[in-house]
Order: C-alpha cells, then structure tokens, then sequence
C-alpha cells in the first residue's frame, strides 16, 4: 500500500472521446490510461488514475473538448493497492 498525492482533478465527457489516445502520453504524471470499454460510439476513452495534478494539458491536447479540469486548494491523498496500478513498474 502507499499514498499519492492529487492536486487536482478532472471530468471526462466519455460519449464525446474519438479514442484518439493524444491525452495518453500528454499526461506529465501518467495518470491516465485507455479503457477496456468503449463508449456508445465505439471508442475506448480514456480513465483517470491516482495522481492527478490539474495542469490542465489533457485539457489542451483533446481536440474534442472532453476535459474539464479542477485544482484542490487542498491536496488529496489516495492509498494505491501496487505501484503496478499506476502504470509503473510492479513491485
Ligand atoms: S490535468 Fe494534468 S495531471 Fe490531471 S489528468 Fe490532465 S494532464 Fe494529467
Ligand atoms: S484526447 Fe480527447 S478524444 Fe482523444 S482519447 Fe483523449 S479524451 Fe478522447
């Protein structure tokens, strides 16, 4: 178990996602990663881990306006189960 910080947090409007993935690696923290489902028009959207920092650039890549962005004026901790469930290395 360990804990990660967020400065922030998002919204996603999956219905609109084209599954285009240019928010993927836009993300400085890495903290989000592409669905298994698929929205109704059939494209996997992306999903938010742990970690988020509001910076906003998810916001600026999506060439469909599906983020909105939100900064805590107070961090937030989350415990996390495995470092695997952030997308690194598993321990
Ligand atoms: S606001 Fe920044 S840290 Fe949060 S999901 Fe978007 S790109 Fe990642
Ligand atoms: S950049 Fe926008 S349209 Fe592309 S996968 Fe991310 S949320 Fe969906």
């Amino acid at each position: 178990m360990s804990t990660v910080e967020a400065r922030g947090t998002i919204t996603i409007a999956v219905e609109r996602c084209k599954g285009c993935e240019l928010c993927i690696p836009a993300c400085p923290p890495r903290v989000l990663r592409m669905s298994a489902d698929h929205n109704e028009t059939g494209y996997a959207y992306p999903e938010l881990l742990p970690g988020c920092t509001g910076c906003g650039a998810c916001l600026l890549v999506c060439p469909d306006f599906c983020f909105e962005v939100y900064q805590y004026e107070t961090p937030i901790l989350h415990e996390v189960g495995a470092i695997g469930d952030l997308g690194g290395p598993e321990s």
